[in-house]
């Protein structure tokens, strides 16, 4: 079986600009792009604070650019997701279903997936009005009241978003101040469509078969009430992707920790980039750097390996 020289398991920006580097530095590196390919640009719309594009960039087109760019230097990119890793012997092994792959290196960008509030009835009706991605779903609610959770850079985004369809948003938020930053906050304030619920979680999802309001409870007063929705988005957050090396690697939370300022793991010669170490900043652009110095790492531990 062929080993190679360096698998990146992940397609996002801290993915694909490792794959950009490394396949620059000739490692010709093979990306294992997941099931969620592009990763979570890909629900997005409009980006506006990745330097370079002054008059913004869809999330989507961002990502096709930058998977072009890693295969112009010869990336071998699979649609496939790794389902198991053995990080004990080296090469390392990868294995995609019965697939296997071996690799003298090991570059993870593997990202997070968005929380949910763990309700049975969240579950019961994702995809038949919960949802936790407005641009993919938004415009199914086209003139319907809408509900969207969280108070984060996200709930607001989505909220804000969702007005172009809804004839109303209403955002349920836990607490009484709001995590988003402060040009957030201002549209969201801004925009006559959206209202707030503060101090109060959703309890239930309403519908049979389809979503038809959320049952809110105040945090304090405990006191309960419906709001009638065609939808509900939920947007607290995120999951970083990394069940497939619990046991293997050291973790802090979920995370990855990484040897800062380097991209090194608790193993010599696996690295990791992007959301699924960083807690704190969770940008693109902050992913794709630190895919860039995975890139990086990766090509300085080979050669130090003499490949
Ligand atoms: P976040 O900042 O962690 O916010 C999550 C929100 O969900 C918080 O308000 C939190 O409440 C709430 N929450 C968490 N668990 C909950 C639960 N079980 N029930 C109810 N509410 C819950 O996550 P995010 O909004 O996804 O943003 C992540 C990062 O991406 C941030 O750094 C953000 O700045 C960035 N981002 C930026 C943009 C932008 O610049 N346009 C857009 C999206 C995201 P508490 O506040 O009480 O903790």
């Amino acid at each position: 079986m062929d080993t190679r020289k360096v698998i990146i398991l992940g397609s996002g920006p801290a993915g694909l600009t490792s794959a950009l580097y490394a396949a620059r530095a000739d490692l010709k590196p093979l990306v294992l792009k997941g099931i969620d390919a592009g990763g979570q640009l890909m629900l997005t719309t409009d980006v506006e604070n990745y330097p370079g594009f002054p008059d913004a960039v869809l999330g989507p087109e961002l990502m096709e650019k930058m998977e072009k760019q890693a295969a112009r230097f010869e990336a071998e990119l699979l649609h496939q997701e790794a389902t198991r890793v053995d990080l004990s012997q080296r090469p390392f092994q990868i294995w995609s279903g019965d697939e296997e792959f071996r690799a003298l290196a090991l570059i993870i960008a593997t990202g997070a997936s968005a929380r949910m509030l763990g309700l049975d009835s969240e579950r019961r009706l994702l995809g038949h009005g919960v949802s936790t991605c407005a641009t993919c779903d938004g415009f199914f609610f086209r003139g319907q009241d809408l509900v969207v959770v969280g108070g984060g850079d996200s709930a607001l985004e989505e909220a804000i978003f969702l007005t172009r369809f809804a004839t109303k948003v209403t955002i349920v938020h836990r607490r009484s101040a709001l995590r988003a930053s402060k040009i957030m906050q201002d549209r969201a304030f801004a925009n006559d469509k959206i209202e707030f619920v503060w101090d109060s979680v959703v309890a239930e999802i309403l519908g049979d078969g389809q979503v038809s309001g959320a049952r809110v409870r105040h945090a304090q007063t405990g006191e309960t009430r419906d709001i009638p929705a065609g939808g509900v988005f939920v947007a607290i957050g995120h999951t970083p992707n990394t069940s497939l090396f619990e046991g293997q690697l050291d973790m802090d939370q979920g995370y990855i920790t990484v040897q800062e300022p380097t991209t090194k793991t608790s193993v010599d010669g696996v690295f990791a980039a992007g959301d699924v170490v960083d807690h704190i900043y969770r940008q693109a652009v902050t992913a794709a750097g630190m895919g860039c110095q995975a890139g990086m790492d990766t090509e300085r531990y080979l050669e130090a390996q003499g490949q």
